[in-house]
C-alpha cells in the first residue's frame, strides 16, 4: 500500500463506525510491531513521533524510518508527527517526509492557539500534510492537569482554522497505566455535533477498550492515541526474557523476544476499533 494521509483515514474510518489506532513509536522494534498487527488485521494504523522520540532521535531519521516501513506495508500507513508546537518542527516534519503533523496549541489562549493552528493548516495543507489540532488540555498523571473542552471553542477553533482532525479533553489523562478514566460521552457527543473533522482522543491506554469501542462504533471519535499500554508489554516482556536468560546480552536477539508479545497486544488493540 503506502503513506497515507490523516484526513483520508479518518474520515473513512468514521464512515464506517470504526477508530484508527495511533500508536506511540520511540524506535524501530515499534514500527515493525505494529505493521505486522495492522496487516494482520488488515486496518491502517497511524504512526507516530512524539517530543520524547524526537529528542532520543533526529526527527529526519525518524522520517525516513516511517517512511521505508509505510512504503512497504500492505496497509495505509499514517506517518504522524505527535505534539508539534513550534513552526520550526512542523517545517522539518514536512520536510522528513511525515503525512501529517500534530500542532499543539492547546496551553495557549484560544486566539493564539487558532492563528497558529490556522498557520500550520496552511503550511501543511499546501504540502498535502494533514493536521491534527488540540483544544482543551489533557492533562498527564502526576502533572498539568485537564481542562474539558468547550463544545463552542472546539467549534469556532475548527471552523476557522480547517484542520483536519482535533483532539479534546473529555475525561481522558495522557501516561495513565490503567484504563480508569472515566470519559464524559456526552460531552464528546456535543463536540462532535458541533465540528465537521473527525475526533482524536489522547490518553488513550487510560479509556477501557469497551469505552473505546462504543465511541468508535458511534463515529464519535475517529483516533485513539495508544502509548503507555504497549510501552508497559514491551517493558514487562523485557523483564521477563532478561530474568529468564542470565547470560543474554546481545540486544538483537533480546529485542526479537519482544515482537511477538508486542503485536499481539497491537492486534488486540486495533480489532478492537473496528
Ligand atoms: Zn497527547
Amino acid at each position: 500500500m503506502t503513506i497515507a494521509s490523516l484526513a483520508t483515514i479518518l474520515n473513512q474510518a468514521r464512515q464506517n463506525n470504526q477508530a484508527i489506532a495511533g500508536l506511540v513509536v520511540l524506535g524501530w522494534e515499534d514500527i515493525t510491531a505494529f505493521i505486522a498487527a495492522a496487516e494482520a488485521e488488515n486496518m491502517p494504523v497511524i504512526l507516530q513521533a512524539g517530543p520524547g522520540c524526537r529528542a532520543h532521535t533526529p526527527l529526519p531519521v525518524l522520517g525516513a524510518m516511517f517512511r521505508y516501513a509505510a512504503e512497504r506495508a500492505s496497509v495505509p500507513i499514517v506517518c504522524h508527527l505527535d505534539h508539534g508546537y513550534e513552526i520550526q518542527e512542523i517545517e522539518e516534519a514536512i520536510q522528513s517526509g511525515f503525512s501529517s503533523v500534530m500542532i499543539d496549541g492547546s496551553k495557549k489562549p484560544l486566539s493564539q492557539n487558532i492563528e497558529i493552528t490556522g498557520h500550520v493548516v496552511s503550511i501543511a495543507h499546501r504540502a498535502g500534510v494533514s493536521v491534527e489540532g488540540e483544544i482543551g488540555i489533557v492533562g498527564y498523571t502526576d502533572g498539568l492537569s485537564s481542562q474539558g473542552t468547550e463544545p463552542d471553542e472546539a467549534a469556532r477553533l475548527a471552523r476557522e482554522t480547517g484542520v483536519d482532525a482535533l483532539a479534546i479533553s473529555a475525561g481522558n489523562t495522557h501516561l495513565q497505566t490503567q484504563a480508569s478514566a472515566i470519559i464524559d460521552e456526552v460531552l464528546v457527543e456535543k463536540i462532535a455535533q458541533r465540528i465537521e473533522c473527525p475526533i482524536v482522543l489522547h490518553g488513550g491506554s487510560g479509556i477501557p477498550h469497551s469505552v473505546r469501542r462504543r465511541l468508535a462504533r458511534k463515529g464519535l471519535v475517529s483516533k485513539f492515541n495508544i502509548g503507555t499500554e504497549l510501552r508497559q508489554v514491551f517493558g514487562s516482556t523485557l523483564r521477563k526474557t532478561l530474568d529468564e536468560d542470565p547470560n543474554i546480552f546481545d540486544r538483537l536477539t533480546i529485542l526479537k523476544t519482544l515482537q511477538a508479545p508486542l503485536c499481539d497486544a497491537t492486534r488486540h488493540i486495533i480489532a478492537n476499533l473496528k
